[in-house]
């Protein structure tokens, strides 16, 4: 589903009080592949890279390097060429509060994907929403309900119902259950188990909680400082990490 070699992304830092701008390798020739139904995990101190990775793999920021969605490969396509590819990969995020539009209903919301790419009359995406959010186990009732009438992890499910409109290979989720409280968050990574059974969804999962890493991955690749420093299947870096950095990560876990 998803293929990544060499993949680089350079920032560069504008000017700073004194011009001069500097040049940041944020990711630095990072390759592996994700596989449909597979989860790999992506861990890592901050500032390592993964969330950079993650937007980079989907063509949201400039890269240089070979990326290919589903066997196209997306470097240089343009955004009108990107549309097709789009579809079959999205992203969720860490802050529920923060990706929902506040003046859109749920309903809307979850559509919104799906008018973008003009998909369906408008009662066929209405019929959709509903049927997407008893899918993540909302009552089809709430569709009418605007996102400040809904908690954290409520807001999180109809989030993931929207990434599952355009029917997905791949969902990039980046610390998307760090905000929830433990009982929420252990039900929303059973619904993403869950979906991933049903619809052979893979996984690109960014975590610095290596409990949920533990859970959720089957394999694992460790960041550091822009750079895959250890990657494996996860038994293999649970249970014998070789680079000191995962050992003091594994060190961390309770
Ligand atoms: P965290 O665990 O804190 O989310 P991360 O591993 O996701 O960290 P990234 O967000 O990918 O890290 O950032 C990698 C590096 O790139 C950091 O040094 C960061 O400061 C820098 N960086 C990220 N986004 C930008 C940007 N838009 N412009 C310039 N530098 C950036
Ligand atoms: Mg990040």
């Amino acid at each position: 589903v998803l293929f990544v070699r060499d993949l680089s992304v350079t920032y560069r830092a504008r000017g700073g009080w004194f011009g001069g701008g500097s040049v940041l390798k944020a990711v630095d020739n990072v390759s592996f592949e994700l596989r449909r139904g597979r989860t790999l995990g992506l861990v890592g101190e901050s500032g390592s890279g993964k969330s950079t990775t993650g937007k980079a793999v989907l063509g949201l920021i400039p890269f240089a390097g070979e990326v290919a969605i589903d066997g196209v490969p997306i470097a240089g396509l343009s955004t009108r060429e990107m549309r097709p590819v789009r579809r079959k990969a999205q992203m969720i995020f860490q802050d529920p509060y923060a990706s929902l539009d506040p003046r859109m209903s749920v309903a809307a919301a979850i559509a919104e994907p799906l008018a973008i790419h003009g998909i369906g009359t408008a009662a066929e995406r209405r019929e959709l929403a509903a049927e997407l959010l008893r899918r993540v186990g909302l009552s089809p009732d709430h569709a009418s309900r605007y996102p400040h009438e809904f908690s954290g992890g409520q807001r999180q499910r109809i989030c993931i119902a929207r990434a599952l409109a355009l029917e997905p290979r791949l969902i990039v989720a980046d610390e998307s259950v760090a905000a929830l409280d433990v009982s929420v968050r252990a039900r929303v990574l059973d619904l993403m188990l869950e979906l991933q059974e049903t619809m052979g969804l893979a996984y690109l999962f960014i975590s610095h909680d290596m409990a949920v890493i533990e859970r959720m991955c089957h394999d694992v690749a460790v960041m550091r400082a822009g750079r895959i420093v250890e990657a494996g299947s996860r038994r293999a870096v649970f249970e014998a990490p070789t680079d000191p950095y995962t050992r003091e990560l594994m060190a961390a876990v309770p």
